[in-house]
């Protein structure tokens, strides 16, 4: 019988037991590879991650990995292009708190290119194209701007256009209780500006901001005219959200998906026009020639974007788009919560398998996976980063928070949100109509692939996505592994132990045997 791998997994002050190099004298379980060799498909339910050894505390577990060739994310947390999942409110958090959100296409590009660009403007270090007006706006105007973009401060020039010389600056305050609001800018605004010097550092410019104690810092050239601007709200946001998704100018990252028909080229260049950082490209099946035209095309206009291919399930499909170019794969067929693709079309893969499988392929070539579907609570995360996925995507978890679309409704006193499959017949006979991701629009009769639900109320991203970092740190620290960077080695050096669970394990492994209980997961 072959002999187990070495033990590897933790190092430093370590019990003899696992010291690196040592062969595990009473090791159990299976390697992830003996694991997913089986002939079997499976699925996260079907098998358990063994305990490891514990020499750090969860607070120091580092949960940064790679989302696609060129960006890392602090927390490998995505949100699923769905149009009750993600539009701008959700990018915004997702990236707020280390994760990245990815912008559904169900609508119009316009719609689409308006919720990149609020993700890209919401936090700025420097605003390089503030909204500006000329003395002679109406405050209407401002009452516009503030209910579209959320800002009511905006510096005033001569022409009411960037680079143009700074001459005030009007912020509610000046016009708040004013009833006639055909009233010029003129009239009010303030116009001994405090302003910084084109050229000054983002902290110098900060430290302006803050002693002059107002909410907003024009920034002029030499000649006094408008450049930028700083926020203090952004300067607040700074404190708040050290794990952001930030690009090189600081402003939050944000994806967006897009189709195989050849309009979408055009999607794609609105997109990357308004700042999208990676563009994914929805098919529930992405090894086809249209998936090819459409990744070489990108990555030919674009060199820099970063594009993300798929689904996929298994390695030959893998190694398609990865020679065709992608920075990163999506990994998952009919495993969505939504999803009735395996049922219907017997066509898919289990999850676990697929992810195992196709990642690590994808890893000798230097390409992330994420894993796309079926990721129902902090197990199913740890359990998808353990067969090598670098990011989860997430659905159903997400689409009951605040900042999902959608209004919450109550059903039998339970608070709940709508939540479709994008291949559902209420999804594809929407708007913008997602009918392309699963059936040619010349379909006479078009077979869904999806449902159409509701999911809980589970409050504001701003605790739950907490909740599902701690937990995730919680759930590494158990395997003995302080970062994802670890716990790689350890599934591919075979130190991580893995079993299969009977179906009676798995009962024994969910709440049993009380009459009744109350669930909070988290406080
Ligand atoms: P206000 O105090 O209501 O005017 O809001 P802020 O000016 O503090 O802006 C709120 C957010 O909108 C901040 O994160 C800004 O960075 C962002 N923002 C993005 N683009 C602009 C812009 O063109 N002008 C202004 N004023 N804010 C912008
Ligand atoms: P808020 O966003 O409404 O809280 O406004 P600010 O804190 O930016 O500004 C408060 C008041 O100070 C307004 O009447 C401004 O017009 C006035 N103000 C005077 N000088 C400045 C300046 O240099 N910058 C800003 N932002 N406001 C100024
Ligand atoms: P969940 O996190 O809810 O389990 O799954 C979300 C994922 O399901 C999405 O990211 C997407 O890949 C997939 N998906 C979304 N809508 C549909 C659909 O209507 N049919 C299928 N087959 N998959 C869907």
């Amino acid at each position: 019988m072959a002999m187990p791998p070495p033990a590897k997994r933790v190092k430093g002050d370590t019990p003899d037991s696992v010291i690196e190099g040592k062969r595990l004298e009473h090791e159990d379980g299976l390697s992830a590879e003996e694991l997913f060799s089986k002939s079997n498909g499976y699925t996260y339910q079907d098998y358990i991650i063994l305990p490891g050894y514990i020499s750090f505390d969860a607070a120091n577990v580092t949960l940064r990995s790679q989302a696609t060739k060129t960006i890392t994310l602090n927390v490998p947390f995505i949100s699923s292009p769905m149009d009750t999942v993600t539009e701008a409110q959700m990018a915004i958090h997702m990236a707020l708190y280390g994760g990245l959100g990815i912008i559904h296409c169900n609508n119009t590009i316009e719609e689409q290119c308006n919720h990149v660009r609020r993700v890209k403007r919401f936090e700025n270090g420097f605003i390089l194209d503030p909204f500006t007006v000329s003395p002679q706006t109406t405050l209407e105007y401002l009452d516009e701007i503030k209910f579209k973009h959320g800002f009511s401060g905006c510096p005033v020039t001569e022409d009411g256009k960037l680079k143009s010389k700074l001459v005030g600056i009007v912020t509610t305050r000046d016009h708040d209780f004013i009833k006639d609001r055909s009233t010029l800018v003129s009239e009010v605004m303030t116009k001994e500006v405090v302003t910084a010097t084109q050229g000054c550092t983002l902290e110098e410019a900060n430290t302006i901001l803050k002693n002059s104690k107002k909410g907003k810092l024009p920034v002029v050239d030499k000649d006094g005219c408008l450049v930028a601007a700083i926020s203090r709200k952004d300067l607040r946001k700074n404190r708040d959200f050290p794990l952001a998704s930030k690009d090189a100018g600081k402003r939050l990252l944000v994806g967006a998906s897009i189709h195989t028909r050849p309009e979408d080229k055009a999607r794609a260049a609105a997109l990357v026009e308004a700042g999208v950082d990676v563009i994914v490209i929805d098919s529930s099946q992405g090894n086809s020639t249209y998936q090819m035209e459409m990744i070489r095309h990108l990555k030919s206009a674009y060199p820099s974007l970063q594009v993300v291919g798929g689904n996929v399930v298994c390695v030959a499909q893998a190694k398609n788009l990865i020679e065709w170019g992608v920075d990163g794969l999506r990994i998952g067929m009919g495993s969505g919560s939504i999803c009735t693709t395996q049922e219907v079309m017997a066509v898919g893969r289990p999850q676990a398998t697929s992810v195992y499988h196709v990642s690590k392929y994808a890893r000798e070539h230097g390409v992330p996976c994420w894993a796309d579907g079926g990721i129902s609570n902090i197990g199913k995360i740890a359990k998808a980063l353990a067969c090598g996925a670098s990011c989860v995507m997430m659905g159903s978890l997400l689409a009951g928070t605040e900042e999902a679309p959608g209004d919450y409704f109550y059903k039998d006193g339970v608070r709940l949100k709508h939540y479709r499959g994008m291949g559902s017949i209420d999804a594809m006979q929407s708007k913008g109509g997602s009918a392309d991701r699963y059936f040619s629009e010349q379909a006479a009769v078009r077979v869904a692939q999806g449902v159409s639900g509701s999911v809980v109320d589970k409050g504001s991203l701003s605790r739950y996505l907490p909740y599902l970092t701690t937990g995730l740190k919680h759930s590494l620290q158990d395997m003995g592994v302080r970062s994802v960077k670890d716990l790689f080695e350890a599934v591919y050096d075979g130190s991580l132990r893995f079993e299969l669970r009977t179906a009676s394990a798995q009962s024994e492994g969910a709440v049993h045997d009380l009459h009744s209980y109350q669930r909070k997961d988290f406080g």
